[in-house]
């Protein structure tokens, strides 16, 4: 029977980094799949549909909650974002391994889901340092840099549901540390059964 693949949450405070790490993973370790987010929030520019996000609109997201077609959803910042279930069930199921970038309800809701998943908070160094970033980027207007702000002390809070933390201080050494992450989990002995099996019944000949 084929093992069942990693499933890998990414969360942090909007500027943390977690988008970055997330490309810099995709890049360095290309077997593994993101899960695209469905969203009611207006593209950026520059972002496009189904590469960043499924863009959808507000009664498009309420169908697929009524359809039961999203593993986790969650208001953030006054948007609606949610991961489409089906094909994160299907890649799972044959093996491969899946990344989602969602907010901290989001990963509660699928920890109840997948209590198996590996749930890494990417932090940023300091508060001052997650401002710069926001306003760095560029992408959003002081209005909402102020919503996404204001929400950093919330997110913080739930840090105690993650079984890792990552301070991004820099993005290479962030990435090296989310691979050693994914490296140890499937070095684990729950995930290896097979070999573990392989062993005894050779050292039991
Ligand atoms: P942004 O608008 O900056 O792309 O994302 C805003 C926040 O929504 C980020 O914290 C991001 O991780 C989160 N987010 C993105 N996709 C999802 C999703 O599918 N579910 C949940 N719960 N949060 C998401």
């Amino acid at each position: 029977m084929t093992k069942e693949g990693i499933l890998l949450v990414l969360s942090g405070p909007s500027g943390a980094g977690k988008g970055t790490i997330c490309q810099e993973l995709l890049r360095r370790y290309p077997e593994l799949n993101y899960s695209i987010s469905a969203t009611t929030r207006a593209a950026r520019v520059g972002e496009k549909h189904g590469v960043n996000y499924w863009f959808v609109s507000r009664e498009e997201f309420e169908n697929m909650i009524k359809n039961d077609e999203l593993l986790e959803w969650a208001e953030v910042y006054g948007n609606f974002y949610g991961t489409p279930c089906r094909h994160v069930k299907d890649l799972l199921q044959n093996g491969k391994d899946v990344v989602l970038e969602i907010d901290a309800q989001g990963a509660t809701q699928i920890k109840k889901r997948f209590p198996q998943g590996v749930f890494i908070y990417i932090a940023p160094p300091s508060l001052d340092e997650l401002a710069n970033r926001i306003h760095k980027r560029g992408t959003d207007s002081l209005d909402v840099i102020k919503k996404r702000l204001s929400c950093v002390n919330n997110e913080l809070t739930y840090v105690h549901n993650y079984n890792y933390i990552v301070v991004n201080d820099e993005v290479q050494e962030a990435t090296n540390k989310v691979l050693s992450i994914i490296t140890a989990e499937k070095c684990q002995v729950v995930r290896n059964d097979n070999i573990v099996e392989e062993i005894l019944t050779n050292f039991n000949k």
